[in-house]
């Protein structure tokens, strides 16, 4: 066993030091290692630095609140681990994982934007065990490696393809019974993909249906979606319902150091499934293929490009109709090089996108059914309060739950597990409650303050709880369930949002006086400013006009704000932003004291009582609020009079 490892160990170093050497760009080392150590996975190494990680939306909500500090992008920008800290999240840093999905290309532009220091890795430890090896082992383990690698390779572990001398094999693992396990009924959500596929199921199945009447099917199918969202699961279920042999590989196993290998390796998969056909290749992550030629830089490059190539000839190569069928997954399918997309290739394309609200209550229907759920469960309120949540997301939400009722030695999961679980993946995990001090007080305050605001503005989505029980760090939060489409957002939405953020700051305000506001709410402030700014500056939401005044992707404001009346209306145009700004802030600074000073009764009445009860849920907040106040009906459809 040792001796096993010490070779495996040895070996890398010698990839490692070649790679010290100038073999190829350190861009490719990551797959270098990670071949050598391949497991079953398909997904590349992360590093492991944490264990929690957020959502992309919950990212950028954090970094528009100004909590993100640092990003560290590794996997070509498609994985993060950032570091957050604010006073609202204790100013502890917290290290947090986060998926990166396709067309988030002007991430690195927000980020410039925000000031957040960032940086791109190949892995997290790439540059430290580079640089040991380069210092110290570079002549003996390139030495011993080498003597290793001609060795007797069958030894080594791994099985198929994984032993140095099989390096021009496929990596794909194969299973001729396609025994996935899955099959159409459990993916949900994604309907339009799932009909596309079963087509292809019927194909497979009975091709001479298809051919009698000249009928061709498509030879390969991108699938193209965010992280999570089924792609590997709909590949896994035509195989399975086709029963059909299942290869599946990952497109950054194609990738490696020495050129030819990757083009190699690409034969050989379309040698192997050929000789299967019919069956099914699934290629994920295709990106790490197939991006756009000749757009990077060092020289893994050629490699990649010959091994695209490769890929583009024998696509054209094998027949149509002959059962071959490449199913290529990615979420960035704007970088992807065009010839991969012509006709005979990835002629076909299927987008798999987030699942919407009834979508999400589909999905956790399927993972509910092994699972032990007691009657007083909402799966549908569950979706609700999940938006921007992918299948796996919510998959990962009822096994959380799972765990924790086996935590609560309870043979039931109940509502309360659902919503600690799904709490926890929203808002992080909860802490110790607070001492009953004049701080909690005002927390309670400024908390209670956001909700009622939100509550009686009728263009603001509804509360869903509010909370003192710390969490993630934040000392107290008000949930609100948001809309399910975030896309387009009116003025009034704008102007409700700007107004609900500042009611935390209006009640510290009006119940503890000027001098005993606190700092508590430089976050909230700070998305006031972005939010006001953006309604100026690109929405043409202002008396400036209908005018674009800043760039959407650099927010570099125009010179002359776009009305080009001469060279000195660019300083003109900075101030008259600054201007409309502080107006729409002032604004609705005023509305929120006001909608304060109008219920202060019932706040200090609500504040009791969370003091008491810590938690508050949206219907019973609501109702302790409609016995002082009339609330209005935000489900029904309304005309504006917000001005
Ligand atoms: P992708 O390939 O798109 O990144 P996967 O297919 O690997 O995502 O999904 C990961 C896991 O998430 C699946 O194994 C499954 O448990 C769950 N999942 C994702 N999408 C769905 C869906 N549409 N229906 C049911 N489960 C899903
Ligand atoms: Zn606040």
């Amino acid at each position: 066993m040792w001796k096993n490892i010490v070779r495996n160990v040895l070996i890398a170093l010698a990839i490692l030091s070649g790679l010290a050497l100038g073999f190829t760009n350190t861009d490719v080392d990551v797959d270098g290692l990670k071949f050598w150590q391949t497991s079953s996975t398909t997904s590349t190494t992360m590093p492991k630095v944490t264990t929690s990680s957020m959502t992309y939306g919950r990212f950028l909500d954090y970094l528009e609140m100004g909590w993100i500090k640092r990003v560290d992008l590794y996997d070509n920008s498609r994985n993060a681990i950032v570091e957050a800290s604010s006073p609202e999240l204790g100013n502890r840093p917290q290290y947090i994982r986060v998926e990166i999905p396709a067309g988030a290309s002007q991430l690195i532009i927000k980020l410039k934007e925000y000031n957040v220091d960032f940086d791109a890795h190949a892995t997290e430890n790439s540059n430290f065990i580079a640089d040991t090896i380069g210092n110290i082992l570079v002549p003996v383990a390139f030495i011993a490696g080498l003597i290793l690698l001609f060795q007797n390779s069958e030894n080594l572990p791994g099985g198929m393809g994984q032993g140095p001398m099989n390096l021009g094999k496929s990596p794909a693992r194969f299973q001729r019974r396609p025994d996935t396990g899955v099959m159409f009924n459990d993916i949900a959500g994604i309907d339009e993909a799932k009909s596309e596929f079963e087509e292809i199921v019927s194909f497979l199945k009975q091709p001479d249906k298809y051919t009698v009447v000249g009928a061709k099917i498509p030879k390969g199918i991108l699938l193209v979606g965010p992280p999570g969202t089924g792609k590997t699961l709909l590949a896994k279920a035509i195989a399975n319902e086709a029963d059909v042999p299942f290869f599946n590989v990952a497109g950054s196993e194609f990738v490696e150091m020495f050129i030819g290998i990757g083009a190699a390796r690409v034969r050989d998969l379309f040698k192997k499934a050929s000789e299967n056909a019919p069956c099914i290749v699934f290629i994920d992550e295709i990106d790490a293929v197939g991006r756009e030629r000749g757009a990077g830089v060092g020289g893994g490059n050629d490699e990649r490009e010959q091994t695209l190539n490769q890929l583009l000839t024998e696509m054209d190569g094998f027949k149509e109709n002959k059962g071959v069928i490449v199913v290529g997954a990615t979420n960035r399918v704007d970088i992807l090089d065009s010839a991969l997309l012509r006709p005979g290739r990835f002629d076909r394309q299927v987008t798999v996108n987030l699942p919407d609200r009834l979508g999400r209550a589909a999905i956790l229907n399927v993972h509910a059914r092994n699972k032990p759920l007691s009657e007083d469960v909402s799966l549908i309120q569950l979706a609700n309060r999940t938006p921007g949540f992918s299948g796996a997301d919510l998959a990962n939400l009822l096994n959380e739950a799972a765990i924790l009722a086996t935590r609560y030695k309870k043979s039931l999961i109940t509502r309360n597990e659902v919503n600690e679980a799904a709490d926890r993946i929203i808002g992080g995990i909860a802490g110790a409650s607070m001492e009953d001090t004049k701080n909690k007080r005002l927390i309670a305050y400024h908390e209670v303050g956001h909700a009622i605001t939100g509550s009686v503005l009728r263009s603001h989505d509804e509360v869903e709880k509010i909370t003192l029980t710390p969490r993630g760090s934040a000392k107290g939060l008000t949930w609100f369930t948001p809309e399910e489409d975030q896309n387009l957002l009116s003025r009034s939405e704008l102007l409700a949002r700007i107004i609900t953020t500042l009611g935390g700051r209006a009640a510290e305000q009006v119940v503890f006086g000027n001098p005993e506001i606190t700092t508590g709410a430089s976050n909230d402030l700070q998305q006031v400013t972005n939010l006001a700014r953006q309604m100026v500056t690109r929405f043409g939401m202002s008396n400036i006009g209908p005018i674009a005044l800043e760039d959407e992707n650099t927010g570099q404001v125009f010179l002359g704000g776009g009305l080009s009346k001469g060279p000195d209306f660019a300083d003109n145009i900075a101030d008259r932003i600054d201007n409309e700004v502080r107006k729409i802030v002032t604004y609705c600074e005023q509305k929120a004291v006001e909608i304060v000073l109008d219920n202060r009764v019932v706040i200090d009445l609500i504040v009791e009582k969370l003091m008491d009860v810590e938690t508050i849920d949206g219907p019973e907040f609501r109702q302790l609020l409609g016995t002082y106040t009339v609330l209005p009906n935000k489900k029904v459809p309304y005309v504006s009079k917000l001005d």
